[in-house]
């Protein structure tokens, strides 16, 4: 979608730290770390927020979880653990309108969020 930076970041057109890719999900670092691991991994297709999420986008989402899995697992974060963020809208604390889940590692986390 035009002017959506994430698509911009998909298409190549903004650049990024990308760790992963395939034919449906781009993870790249977040351009301020939160974490000492903080990654985002997207859709290539634009879906503006988890609100948004239809069934015919079951797969896809299905397919986001695994793949943060994955990449837990190849970079020493599954073990002693991270935590998984969708921030949903303006309430939710999301800034960028195009669906992200952002991966956090490589410290404790506390509860509750803010
Ligand atoms: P949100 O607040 O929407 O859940 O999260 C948006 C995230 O995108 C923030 O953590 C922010 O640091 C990150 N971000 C914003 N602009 C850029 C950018 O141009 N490149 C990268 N890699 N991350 C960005
Ligand atoms: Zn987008």
């Amino acid at each position: 979608m035009k002017d959506c930076l994430f698509c911009k970041i998909v298409a190549g057109e903004i650049p990024a730290r990308i760790v992963y890719e395939d034919e449906q999900v781009v993870a790249f670092e977040d351009v301020n770390p939160q974490a000492p691991e903080h990654l985002l991994v997207i859709p290539r297709r634009h879906i503006v927020s988890l609100a948004d999420a239809e069934p015919e986008d079951a797969a896809l989402l299905g397919h986001i979880q695994c793949v943060i899995a994955e990449l837990a697992r190849a970079r020493g974060c599954a073990e002693p653990g991270f935590r998984v963020v969708n921030n949903c809208n303006a309430d939710g604390g999301q800034e960028v309108g195009h669906i992200h889940y952002h991966v956090l590692a490589g410290r404790k986390m506390e509860w509750p969020p803010g």
